[in-house]
């Protein structure tokens, strides 16, 4: 059998941030507003520092204002909350992203809720995760949705053009990756099992997998003879492991050299997935102009 075709989320990456750039420049032409992130850190973590100032930097390429804001490691809840008040009533922010984790003193769920909803570009606020939840198949995501579960769902209909009644199964239920994806997968007309730690026989279950989305968090988990032949496989799993030279070099979820002797199709790490995700927050920050300004949602 031949090897598996490589979805290569870099490329598709660096063309949806082309198509969004180009829409920032339509809706401006239109007399809309130039749409505005707002990035906000908490704290000096060196991984988030990178993440934030890679998000600020792809806003303006795209042609958006960035507008950072730094707050220090010791800053108390009521400064954020009242940082992300001023930002919710700012007409020239349409997207706030609170960068995640933020310091165990301050409470996220706090956080998130205080968002405005049509800024929430992450897709985190519990109105935003409800819209989700009770999506009607095929209805138009007109709302924020997850980045990097967006990604997934992006790449798996590039790739396949029709998911329509595929098994798919989802391996890990985090609120970040898991359960969104499992969410717009059903919209798109897939059969979704969702599975954990606690799944029983889960290669059994990963089998039966016309399309089969990882993210655990764990190096090279799923192994070769857990993937259908031809299936599709999305590796979300993002895990830095030693190399025999003393560095060291980023490695899936997915036994990526045995599963891409079986699977149709499957991303690599890194180049899959990982790179939809500053990506897609453009496209929800885009998405957000357009609703202020009035104009309908469109897929770019
Ligand atoms: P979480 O730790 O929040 O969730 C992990 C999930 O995996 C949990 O649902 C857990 O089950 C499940 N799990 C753990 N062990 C097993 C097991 N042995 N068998 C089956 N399921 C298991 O992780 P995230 O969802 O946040 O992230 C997952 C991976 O994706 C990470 O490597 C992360 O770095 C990566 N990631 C990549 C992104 C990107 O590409 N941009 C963005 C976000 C994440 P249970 O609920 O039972 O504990």
């Amino acid at each position: 059998m031949a090897e598996a075709k490589l979805i290569d989320g870099k490329a598709f990456a660096i063309g949806l941030r082309q198509r969004v750039g180009a829409g920032v420049t339509e809706l401006v032409a239109k007399g809309g507003p130039k749409p505005g992130l707002a990035t906000v850190l908490v704290g000096a973590d060196p991984a988030s520092q990178v993440y934030v100032r890679s998000k600020g930097k792809t806003a303006v390429e795209c042609g958006m204002a960035s507008f950072d804001h730094q707050l220090g490691a010791d800053a108390s809840e009521q400064e954020l909350l009242s940082l992300i008040a001023k930002l919710n009533a700012d007409p020239t922010v349409n997207g706030i992203l609170v960068q995640l984790p933020l310091p165990k003193h301050i409470d996220t769920a706090k956080v998130l809720l205080a968002i405005d909803p049509a800024k929430d570009v992450d897709g985190f606020h519990p109105v935003n995760v409800g819209r989700l939840g009770s999506i009607a198949a095929g209805a138009p995501l007109d709302f924020p949705v997850p980045c990097t579960p967006l990604g997934c769902s992006m790449l798996l209909q590039d790739a396949l053009k029709n998911l329509s009644g595929a098994n798919a199964v989802i391996v890990g239920r985090s609120n970040l990756v898991g359960r969104p994806v499992a969410q717009l997968l059903l919209r798109m007309d897939c059969t979704v099992t969702i599975t954990h730690s606690r799944t029983r026989n889960l290669p059994a279950l990963c089998r039966q997998a016309d399309i089969l989305v990882v993210a655990i968090g764990k190096t090279e988990f799923v192994r070769g003879d857990w993937v259908k032949p031809g299936a599709a496989v999305i590796d979300v799993g993002i895990n830095r492991i030693p190399t025999a030279e003393g560095k060291s070099r980023l490695v899936g979820d997915v036994a990526f050299e045995e599963a891409k002797k079986v699977a149709g199709h499957i991303t690599p790490v890194p180049g899959g997935v990982g790179p939809m995700t500053v990506a897609c927050l453009m496209y929800n920050t885009l998405q957000s102009a357009r609703r202020v300004a009035g104009l309908p949602f469109v897929a770019v």
